[in-house]
């Protein structure tokens, strides 16, 4: 799991504090080489970065072989000559702190102001930017009912296991709703976005970012239903249309590992 500095959580606003203090975002991009670490590599690859202010700690993505994988900046150097064609690059960098309340609900934690951690936001922690966004075509969604989809037609039972599967080893890492627009986040290999409406107990307009759906709804959609209708069971939900869930073992992982924590 990478780390994140200035992530933080909070059960109240420490005494004294009526808002939130941005931190001043050091002066304009210098010409550095940047240091990255990814998880499961076992040494730090230089990067060539003119684009972001980055210090120790923050979160990258960079072109290359490990392009797609979130690093973690180890250090940062001003002092270099080099070749530029032998370097890849620092292709965006994590933004944005995460301050909220949030309350832990059986495997996941909640919060029910989802402007704490819109999806723009969370994308860029785990996403490369979108090379070409216009790219991006929708044919139909999937519909489903939150009460039956294990019967719908189009939910292979292969789907619904693998989905269950993915719940149990807490995959579905992130869960917004604002009104009846839902996106979700599920980690792996490649992290997937599923996007959804949800109105009534019904899914409508549901998409996965993953190229495996023609034989019908895939495990990534199986298990955001899944999630959904535990979700929309819990009483700590039920007067609210809108909250923002984290996984619970992410959530905690996330924090431990940042140096700016108010609990
Ligand atoms: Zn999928």
């Amino acid at each position: 799991m990478f780390r994140k500095i200035g992530f933080r959580a909070e059960s109240t606003p420490p005494a004294g504090e009526t808002a939130a203090v941005p931190q001043p975002e050091p002066k304009l991009p210098v010409r550095c080489l940047v240091y990255v670490r990814f998880s499961g590599v076992n040494k730090a690859y230089a990067y060539y970065n003119d684009r972001f202010c980055l210090k120790e700690g923050d979160t990258v993505f960079v072109s290359g072989k490990l392009a797609g994988k979130p690093g973690t900046v180890e250090s940062v150097q001003t002092h270099f000559k080099i070749r530029l064609s032998d370097y890849e690059r620092i292709l965006s960098k994590a933004e944005g702190d995460l301050r909220g309340h949030f309350e832990a609900l059986m495997d996941k934690m909640v919060c029910v102001d989802p402007c704490v951690l819109p999806p723009e936001m969370f994308r860029t922690w785990v996403l490369p930017p979108e090379e070409d966004p216009e790219d991006v075509l929708l044919g139909e969604g999937f519909t489903a009912d939150l009460n039956a989809f294990e019967q719908d037609d189009e939910m292979p039972q292969s789907a619904l296991h693998k989905g269950l599967e993915m719940c149990k080893g807490g995959r579905v890492v992130y869960v917004h709703l604002q009104g009846s627009t839902g996106t979700a986040f599920l980690s792996g290999s490649v992290w997937r976005e599923v996007n959804f409406t949800l109105k009534n107990g019904t899914v409508s307009d549901l998409y996965c970012s993953c190229p495996y759906p023609e034989d019908g709804m895939c495990k990534h959609m199986a298990a955001v239903l899944i999630t959904l209708r535990f979700l929309t069971q819990c009483d700590k939900l039920q007067n609210t249309d809108s909250y923002v869930v984290l996984d619970r073992n992410w959530f905690w992982n996330t924090v431990s590992g940042t140096d700016q924590v108010d609990l």
